[in-house]
């Protein structure tokens, strides 16, 4: 079971992997980071049922990444490879390795298609250690003999139902054909149909499974509505709305860390305290703004999706999205900050012209439709 009381520091990384988590503004390991980062730094095989937005990136690429930095010789070999999906992926996944690897002296690079392979080439001929990539820019560059997997010994396999969805199996195969047998391999599905389970049991040696429950399991115990409002009114209905209501522990989110100072610099001006937390601020501003939010002494936190993913506070009775998120898995894991614990919660959020999109998707997630406040 994940312990909510369980610090990074216990998870067996080193120091340099340590203090990337810190930089990332991370508090807490989540769940899957938990479950499987231990027996991945051990070399265990990892089964891994999470989707996107359960913090799975970490939960292999700090191992990977330890892993790397152990056995790193003097030049760049093709040590590690993660494959997934779509070029939106990869493109986070390559991110995320550059922050939690800034400290290691680690070679990585990303390809995937749909642009040109110019750039990609000259990188791989340069030498990496650690590559992300999708099936069909891989085989590609495997065909003209400019990628070789002979010297992988870490293998992900990310996504692997969307592998399936998009009809990638058959690539995935024909690459994991080429890779040597001795080596570890992380494998992370959302979901588990039977030609999953197949493919994980071709794949993997005696895994360890790790299971976390999908991101929109506490959803109905919250109360949510949606404001459909211009860009520019946004500030006052939030001026309002903490006025009016009896909100006693209001989260708000922005999108952006300049976001979050703008709305408490607004907010203000209109005679409402309020803090942010994001990672630009230090260690210690966040820290006194969330001891100050959980005595009670500050009743509106604002706050960016990153500095809002360790926090663990209970008792917050509203959440308010200043604006909807791109990936809808974040809108269920920001509403997840209120009803804690079986408590009933307020959602709130508000939604411009721009934003409809995003409002389709989270609803097409959560299968249903959020109600609208007059
Ligand atoms: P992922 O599921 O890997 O796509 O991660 C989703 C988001 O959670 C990313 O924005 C990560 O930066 C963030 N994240 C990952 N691990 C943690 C953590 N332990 N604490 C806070 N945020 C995290």
């Amino acid at each position: 079971m994940p312990d909510e009381h369980l610090t990074f520091d216990r998870l067996g990384l080193i120091p340099k992997l340590l203090s990337a988590t810190k930089t990332a503004g991370y508090l807490r390991p989540t769940p899957i980071q938990q479950l499987a980062i231990p027996p991945a730094l051990a070399g265990r095989d990892i089964l891994g049922c999470a989707q996107t937005g359960t913090g799975k990136t970490a939960a292999f690429a700090l191992p990977i990444l330890q892993h790397l930095d152990a056995m790193v010789g003097n030049k760049p070999k093709l040590r590690a490879l993660v494959l997934t999906p779509t070029r939106e992926l990869a493109a986070q996944i390559s991110e995320s390795v550059k922050t939690y690897g800034a400290d290691l002296d680690l070679w990585h690079t990303v390809i995937f298609g749909g642009v040109s392979d110019k750039a990609q080439i000259a990188e791989l001929r340069r030498g990496v250690d650690l590559l992300v990539a999708t099936p069909g820019r891989l085989l590609d560059l495997m065909g003209r003999g400019v990628v070789r997997l002979e010297d992988v010994e870490l293998f992900v396999l990310d996504e692997a139902d969307r592998m399936l969805d998009m009809g990638f199996l058959p690539d995935v195969r024909r690459i994991t054909k080429e890779l040597p047998k001795d080596r570890q391999t992380m494998f992370f599905s959302a979901t588990m149909p039977p030609q999953i389970r197949r493919l994980a049991e071709s794949l993997l040696d005696r895994p360890v499974s790790v299971a976390v429950a999908p991101v929109s399991s506490t959803v109905d115990l919250i109360q949510q509505e949606v404001f459909f409002v211009k860009k520019a009114e946004k500030r006052k209905l939030l001026a309002e709305l903490l006025r009016e209501e009896a909100v006693e522990h209001t989260l708000v989110f922005s999108r952006t860390k300049h976001g979050a100072n703008r709305i408490v610099r607004q907010l203000e001006k209109d005679g409402i305290r309020a803090e942010a937390i994001h990672g630009n601020k230090s260690q210690g501003a966040r820290t006194r703004a969330l001891d100050a939010f959980r005595s009670g002494d500050l009743n509106v936190l604002v706050a960016t999706d990153i500095a809002a993913r360790g926090i663990d506070v209970d008792g917050v009775t509203h959440v308010i999205n200043f604006d909807l998120p791109n990936v809808p898995e974040t809108y269920v894991h920001r509403i997840g900050r209120t009803a804690r614990a079986g408590a009933s919660g307020v959602a709130w959020s508000f939604c411009d012209a721009e934003e409809r999109p995003f409002l389709a998707s989270i609803e097409k997630l959560i299968d249903k439709k959020i109600k609208r406040a007059d």
